[in-house]
């Protein structure tokens, strides 16, 4: 249900993308700022000349003025700042957040000051549409976006109809289409920019959640991605898999090799996990010094048996020398696989704590074995 609801939120982005678009609330550096700003300013004046022009009531158009000249005031002096961002001067936090409130309390005011100022007027059809198509962006998707446009339009329409001089109402349904026109084409720059800012933000975050060493995920990614095997599987996955491997006698190697040896060898195991990632489709991350973890869903227990021996068998085949092992004289490593139901509810640590005591036991019973528990 969730992945079905964030998919048609984000329905125009790619797979991996759109669970990334949830945090797309607010604006998030100056940059989006400024974007916002001119936007604003831009719908501003559009509407000023559209509202001189339909009423040719100077008085009123002043109103517009005053609030499109602190839209401007704002716009101007974020771009300043960003000038000297950009050269290098620190911009406070404090000054940042100044501006997006001030810039939100500007759109605030002129709304509420005008939509109540101008609500039996024809012309407010136009306004009000243009700050909704100009404001929802920054809270709803694209799909939800355009669904509310076009419900805010048919809502003015039928009240223009019910309670307005039938010969005005024809006037404000073109003034109103035209205003949903053009918000929608400013709007959804402001989706398109904010989507975008927002994959490379997350595009940055996704490069901290790579280990350097091997470069598998790391332990952070691999509790989040723990969590998410718990809640999306396909109607086959009846179990999911949760193994940690850690190697033997590695303490033992790095004194006897050296530990720029023991990284090459944390190297070498961790292409060979690539591999197993590439070729089955498995997640691999390394969680730890010498320890690494898998995640993958299975239909019936054997799978899982079958993939530890596999495992088993791929770093042992590396041979990788060991003198100091006291199992084989070469690389092996211990393998502890919990395997859990599909489809109800886990708790991520308990899950890893199961699979932990695994590889505990499979540590007590030789080393280069897999022991799994359910
Ligand atoms: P066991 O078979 O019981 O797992 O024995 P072990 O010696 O592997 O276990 P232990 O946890 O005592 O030792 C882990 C060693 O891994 C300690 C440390 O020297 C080594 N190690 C941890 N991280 C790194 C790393 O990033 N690089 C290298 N070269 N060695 C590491
Ligand atoms: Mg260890
Ligand atoms: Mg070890």
């Amino acid at each position: 249900m969730r992945k079905l609801y964030y998919k048609w939120r984000y329905y125009r982005l790619g797979q991996n993308d759109y669970r990334k678009c949830m945090g797309i609330l607010f604006p998030r550096n100056i940059i989006d700022l400024i974007y916002t700003n001119i936007t604003v300013v831009v719908l501003s004046v559009l509407f000023t000349v559209f509202a001189i022009a339909a009423e040719k009531n100077y008085i009123k158009a002043s109103f517009h003025g005053v609030t499109i000249i602190v839209s401007l005031i704002i716009s101007v002096f974020s771009m300043y700042k960003y000038r000297q961002y950009k050269n290098g001067k620190q911009i406070s936090n404090r000054l940042v957040l100044a501006l997006i409130l001030l810039y939100y309390a500007n759109v605030m005011f002129i709304g509420f000051y005008l939509a109540v100022w101008y609500m039996t007027e024809k012309i407010a059809g136009i306004f009000i549409g243009i700050l909704i198509c100009a404001l929802f962006p920054y809270v709803v998707s694209p799909v939800l976006y355009l669904c509310l446009t076009l419900a805010v339009m048919i809502l003015y329409i039928t009240a223009v109809i019910l309670f307005k001089n039938p010969t005005v109402w024809l006037l404000d349904m073109q003034n109103a289409l035209f205003a949903v026109a053009i918000s929608l084409i400013f709007g959804w720059q402001i989706i398109m920019h904010r989507m975008i800012s927002a994959l490379n933000i997350s595009k940055l975050e996704t490069e901290n959640t790579i280990d350097a060493l091997t470069q598998l995920k790391n332990r952070r990614d691999f509790m989040q991605t723990l969590q998410r095997y718990i809640l999306y599987h396909r109607p086959s996955d009846k179990f999911m898999c949760i193994a940690i491997l850690d190697i033997d006698y590695f303490k033992n190697y790095n004194d006897h090799y050296g530990h720029p040896k023991g990284d090459e060898c944390l190297c070498e195991i961790g292409k060979a996990l690539n591999n197993l990632k590439k070729s089955k489709g498995i997640y691999t991350a390394r969680i730890g010094g010498e320890e690494f973890a898998m995640l993958w869903h299975i239909e019936n227990y054997s799978e899982a048996n079958d993939m530890g021996i596999y495992v088993n068998q791929i770093i042992r085949n590396l041979n990788i020398p060991h003198e100091k092992s006291l199992v084989v004289p070469y690389i092996t490593v211990s393998i502890g696989i919990h395997i859990a139901q599909c489809g109800i509810p886990h708790d991520i640590n308990d899950l890893y704590n199961s699979a932990d005591k695994s590889l505990y036991n499979a540590k007590n019973s030789g080393r280069n074995c897999t022991i799994i528990s359910s």
